[in-house]
Parts: structure tokens; sequence; C-alpha cells
């Protein structure tokens, strides 16, 4: 626990900024994860001053200090294992689009949703995807590398970050590259913040890369009869050089419960099948082209599709993909949702090693995913309090990781590690990588202040019962 000199000193050095009424110290106490650890105070910062300030003083007094955007994250990454002080930068909202280079200047805590919503209105788009858009902050998707459905063919976060502003955890200001289109001098601290999950420094301001909007999208929902065919079809599209905007792949436990959801099945007379769905973007000509291409090979390889270019209509098969995850709570009060990610040339190789899971343990694990970059969600469900199956599920998640790092995987693709991911590390990086790491964190935080506990210290979350609160992007 922090001195209590350390506290008033704090209140003292940033009037105003400091909160410790139960509430906000409660809902800022965890994550998307709802794994609560008690703190002492939340910082919502005034300006650039204010956080270099609080951060001398943690180390001063060796307080830890997590930094949170959203809080939308899955891991338990901003939930402040250690307790001490969250530094709230979810009020950091300013977006300023320069639609004459292309670039937006945005302060950390902008909702994602409304960086993509201010570049359309003139023209230019944002690319990266995660489902949580509507809610999450830019500067938590940096610091998560954040993926979501248009990663095969636009990229992740990294991909569209040209410079970074902020903090180290010594408080000292920092700017890692700038507004320029290259940029080589000295190392890449900028990719060295991006994903590294607010351990390293603290990101107050970036400037991203934006491309212009691709004018028009189709969407196109196609049964299969079996995975095999789904993910053998999937392979055949890229051979063929097509690069969907989206193409996610539902297994048929995923699709049973959309359509439990939505009271009815998406393409009666098939029954309940593995699904994939695809969305082509870009310029009519080129647009057309592929159409033409991905319409002979639904009509070849699937059992029945629906396609459509209108907005409204393609939302109705989109419902496939938003209306699965609520129902898994009826196949279990509790989901592992993992979001491995394997080679390609071994997406087959992974469902088929997943339905034996399923198979072997008799519980419910629905798999969908971004097919087209490997990275699948993988959402192992049991009941907690029911103690065969939470060992049950416990080896499972641990089989699944292990098979994952063995078909040259990764134990996750774009939520990053937290706390969920933790005790895998070890299987996916030998010592030498570890240890590397961990000098890099020990270089630039030597007091450990900056949202200590996570990545590298394992943690066993399922043993850690979750907080039962609903938060705003949870399914009603
Ligand atoms: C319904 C739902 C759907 C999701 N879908 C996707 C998806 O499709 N793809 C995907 O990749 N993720 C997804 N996520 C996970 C989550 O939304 C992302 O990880 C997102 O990047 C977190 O942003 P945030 O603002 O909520 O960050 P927070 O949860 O507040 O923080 C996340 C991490 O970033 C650090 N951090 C936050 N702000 C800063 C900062 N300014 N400086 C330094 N570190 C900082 C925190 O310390 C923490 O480690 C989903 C989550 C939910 C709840």
């Amino acid at each position: 626990m922090p001195k209590k000199s350390a506290l008033s000193e704090l209140k003292r050095r940033l009037r105003g900024s400091v909160k410790t009424d139960a509430d906000t110290l409660y809902w800022k106490s965890f994550d998307s994860s709802k794994l609560s650890f008690p703190i002492e105070a939340v910082i919502q910062p005034k300006n650039d001053r204010e956080i270099g300030t609080l951060l001398k003083l943690a180390n001063k007094h060796k307080v830890p200090v997590t930094t949170r955007g959203s809080g939308t994250c899955l891991t338990g990454a901003a939930s402040p294992k250690e307790g001490g002080w969250v530094l709230d930068l979810s009020g950091w909202k300013k977006i300023r689009v320069d639609r004459e280079t292309g670039m937006a200047y945005v302060e950390t805590g902008a909702v994602l949703e409304n960086i993509k919503k201010r570049a359309e209105k003139v023209g230019w788009y944002y690319p990266p995807d995660p489902s949580s858009k509507r809610f999450c902050s830019i500067g938590g998707t940096i610091a998560c590398n954040a993926g979501g459905m248009t990663g095969a063919k636009y990229g992740v976060t990294r991909d569209y970050i040209y410079a970074l502003e902020g903090f180290l955890p010594n408080g000292e200001f920092v700017r890692w590259a700038s507004d320029v289109r290259k940029y080589v001098s000295g190392y890449n601290m900028k990719d060295l913040w991006i994903g590294s999950e607010g351990t390293l420094g603290v990101i107050t301001r970036a400037v991203l890369r934006l491309i212009p909007k691709p004018p028009l999208r189709w969407t196109l929902l196609t049964a299969f009869k079996s995975d095999a065919k789904a993910l053998a079809a999937i392979r055949a599209l890229t051979k063929d050089r097509i690069v969907p905007a989206i193409l996610e792949f539902l297994d048929d436990e995923t699709v049973l419960c959309a359509e439990r959801r939505t009271g009815k099945p998406f393409f009666p007379g098939v029954g309940t099948t593995p699904m994939v769905l695809l969305e082509l973007d870009g310029y009519k000509e080129s647009l057309e082209r592929d159409r033409k291409k991905v319409l002979a090979w639904a009509k070849e390889r699937g059992l029945q599709f629906s396609e459509t270019y209108d907005d409204e209509e393609a939302e109705q098969l989109w419902a496939v993909r938003r209306q699965s995850s609520p129902a898994m709570y009826e196949l279990g009060n509790t989901k592992l949702n993992e979001d491995i990610v394997v080679p390609l040339r071994k997406t087959a190789h992974l469902i088929r090693f997943v339905n034996q899971l399923k198979k072997e343990t008799g519980l419910a694990i629905p798999t969908f995913g971004h097919a087209a970059d490997g990275n699948f969600h993988v959402n192992i469900m049991f009941n907690r309090g029911d103690k065969k199956q939470e060992r049950i599920a416990e080896k499972a998640v641990v089989k699944l990781m292990k098979t994952v790092v063995a078909m040259g995987g990764a134990i996750t693709g774009e939520h990053g590690v937290g706390l969920a991911k933790s005790p895998f590390l070890k299987f996916q990086h030998n010592k030498a990588e570890i240890a590397a790491m961990r000098a890099i964190k020990e270089v630039l935080d030597p007091n450990n202040i900056l949202n200590p506990g996570k990545i590298f210290e394992p943690y066993i979350v399922w043993q850690k019962t979750p907080e039962k609160v609903q938060l705003p992007w949870d399914h009603k």
C-alpha cells in the first residue's frame, strides 16, 4: 500500500485532478475482464505537465500507475493489479483531420469510431476496425496494437501510426517520430511503444495515417457443408489473389448461437452449417470484377448464399456475426475468449483440433474469426462454480495454447497478453526472448511503476471471480 504522504503530495500538486471517491475508485478498478483490484486514487490530468508530475511522484514514492483509456480491454491489461494510482486519459478527446495531407492528429482518449467518422466525412478512411470501436480509445488501441475485421487487406493499428507523443515511466516528455511520411532517425521507439500494453510509457497524442475511403462495399454470406469445405474455399480465394476487406469464418456452433438469438435460420433448408461472411470494397470497376469471381466461387463451393450492395440488407447478413456472442452465455456462464493466430496454411488443422477438443472435453467451444488473418476467437464456455468443468476448461486452454505455438502461431493475435495470457508466455518465448523484453522494461522503468504485474508474471485469471457488473459494451 502506498504511503499516505504520497497521496497527500499528489493531491497537493495536482489539485482538482485527483479523485478518491468510492464510486470513481470502483469503476476504474477493472477493465472489460471485470477483474477488480483496490486502488488509492484516479488521476484525470488537465494537461501534460500534470502527467509528468504524477509519474515523477510515483517514482519518488514507488507507487504503481496503470494508464487507461476506455477500459474495453479483455485481458485485464488495464486492471490495476498492483493497486496504486490509475491514470485515466479518457477525457483527452481532441481530433483534427488534415484533409490535405491525409493525416489525423488525435489525443489519446479519442474514441475510435469518432476518429473514423471524422475522417470519412472528408473522404478519408482510418481502416483498423476492432468490434469495440464505438467505445475503445485510440490510445488503448495503440497500446494493444488492436486488430479487428479488416486486418488481411488493411493491416492493424501499427500500420497507421506516423508518430506518438507522451511520457517515459520516469515522467520525462518524449516524441517518437513526427508528421512526416518517412522517418528513420534513431531506434524505432514508436513501434516499441505500440503493443507494449502501457508498460513502457504513457501515450498522450498520435498522428495517424489515413487512406482514401473506398467508395463501395459489397457483402456476401455463404453457407458451407463443413468447416473443411469453408476453409478450403477461403484458401482458394487467396490463391486467386482476391483480398476481401472482411473475411469472417463462423463454425456451426457459432451460427447456432446467432440463430437462437435472431430466432430464425439464416438459410432455411440447409440447416445450421459453418458460414463465411465476406466483404469486398473499392472502386466500381475492380469491385465488380472481383464480385463476379467471388459469386462463381460461392456457387461452386457453397451450399447457399446471399449478397447485397445495400447497407441495410448487409446489416441483416452481419447478424450472424454480431448476434452470436451474446447467445454463447447459454452454453456456459463463463467464457475463456482466446484470440489465437495460426499460419494460413494451418487454419484447417486448427479447426480440426478445436473440434477434437470439443469432443474430448464435452464443452461448447464456439469458434469464429478473421480467417484471412488466421486469427480465430476460440471461446471455451464453462460453468464457473462447477469444479469439474473449471478443471476441464483450464486443461483445454493450456492444450490450445501449446498446440497453437507448435503450429507456428501465437497465443494472441490482437488482444495482447495482459493478465489473461501471462501463464502462456513461456510457451511462446524462450528464456532469451523473455529476458530481452524484461531488460527493456527494466531500463525504461527501473522502479517498475508503470502497469506492473502484467505480461511477464503468470496470473491465473480463471481463479479470480469477476465483478458482476454490466458494462456499456456488454451484450444485453
Ligand atoms: C466487445 C469488445 C470487442 C472487442 N473487439 C476487438 C477486436 O475486434 N479487435 C481487437 O484487437 N480488440 C478488441 N477488443 C479489445 C479492446 O477493445 C482493445 O484492446 C482496445 O484496444 C482497448 O482500448 P481501450 O481504450 O479500451 O484501452 P484500455 O482497456 O483502457 O487499456 C488497454 C491497455 O492499453 C493501455 N493504455 C490505454 N491507454 C493508454 C495510453 N494513453 N498510454 C499507454 N497505455 C495505454 C492500458 O494500460 C492497457 O494496458 C474488444 C473488446 C470488447 C469489449
